[in-house]
């Protein structure tokens, strides 16, 4: 009979708790190495394929993710991209979204799969959730049909669940199940077996890999509360250099009438400050016009974020201004689903 070539995967660690010892006179937890990692967890042994790994030199807590890290990584997936079938990619909880956020529009026209995991308790602990998310992570990589992997896009694993990436959030940081991806359903999910919501994957791309490993960080994020004020506005619009800022509004992407504020934006706009409007809910999206408190958003050129997590907006503005295109194409870009990260329920805003 012939003998299936096995799905080669490579398992790159970077960090956080999976990986993590209790310091023993701080009793802090910090980031152990790779082998002692693998140690714990001798099932990789049998799963049913060639799994490789790699380590960060100096593993981190995600919290210090910064844009260097996020590219450390992208190119090491790049480096190689054409040996291995699929990637697991174990990563610190905490900023995880943002980091698959980011890669889901650094590597356009993605045909394999990218699938991070952790943990929320580290792999030496009895009553770890890291071994399950490990070995159901390679396993769904792995998965192929007609010889072809069935991911083709940046996923998180977490607690039975396969979610896309640039859809999720970590809501919390006390039980296993750690994240949501509140405005598109999960990919697939491990019980007896795993099953796979294929209607919900991407296709994967005909064109050509194209990543994009500029990112530019020159963006600020403003939280309207009913109370802010004129000052704290205007600091954060006309940061030094800032060439985008994620407004982060009310119910369907309300916010305030008052002259100062649209005038505020409004100044931003004429300066070619991209602002993009997403909904402070977990749930819903925007809807430029929907309400008169949003009428005038739209009216002077506030770009709608519709249903993107916050994750989402901060890192895709990330990678579209790392293009250094034309600000009309810059802006047209923003208005397009470049990773399946936004719904466009209504085109019009
Ligand atoms: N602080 C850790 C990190 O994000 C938490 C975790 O891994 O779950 O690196």
């Amino acid at each position: 009979m012939l003998q299936q070539k096995k799905p080669a995967i490579l398992l790159i660690y970077t960090g956080g708790t999976i990986g993590m010892q209790q310091d023993s006179n701080s009793h802090a937890l910090k980031p152990l190495n790779f082998s002692a990692l693998k140690k714990h967890i001798p099932e990789l042994e049998k799963l049913n394929v060639t799994l490789s790994s790699i380590s960060f030199k100096t593993p981190i807590d995600s919290s210090n993710a910064s844009i260097e890290f996020i590219q450390e990584l992208a190119a090491l997936i790049e480096k190689n991209y054409n040996i291995y079938n699929g990637f697991v990619v174990l990563h610190g909880s905490d900023t995880m979204a943002y980091t698959a956020s980011a890669l889901s529009f650094m590597f356009e026209n993605l045909s394999k799969p990218i699938i991070f995991t952790g943990s929320q308790l580290p792999i030496g602990v009895i009553r770890t959730d890291g071994k399950e998310n490990i070995i159901s992570a390679i396993e769904i990589t792995a998965t192929q049909r007609n010889g072809k992997p069935i991911i083709n896009e940046v996923c998180i694993y977490f607690e039975y669940k396969l979610y896309r990436g640039n859809r999720t959030y970590k809501y919390n940081s006390a039980n296993f199940d750690a994240f949501k991806s509140p405005n598109y359903p999960f990919l697939a999910e491990a019980g007896v077996d795993i099953k796979y919501h294929t209607d919900f994957f991407l296709n994967p791309s005909k064109k050509k890999l194209q990543i994009n490993k500029l990112l530019n960080n020159h963006i600020a994020c403003l939280k309207l509360y009913p109370g802010i004020n004129e000052t704290v506005v205007k600091s954060i619009l006309f940061t030094p250099n800032i060439k985008a800022v994620v407004l982060e509004t009310f119910g369907s992407g309300n916010a305030i009438t008052k002259p100062w504020f649209i005038n505020l934006l409004k100044e931003a706009i004429t300066k070619r400050i991209i602002i993009l409007n997403i909904t402070q809910c977990n749930e819903g999206f925007v809807i430029q016009g929907k309400y008169e408190t949003s009428s005038q958003l739209k009216a002077i050129g506030v770009i709608s974020g519709h249903d993107m997590t916050f994750e989402s907006a901060i890192t895709k503005l990330m990678v579209v201004l790392g293009k250094n295109l034309s600000h009309q194409k810059t802006v047209q870009l923003l208005h397009t689903v470049i990773a399946g990260e936004m719904t466009l329920y209504n085109k019009l805003n």
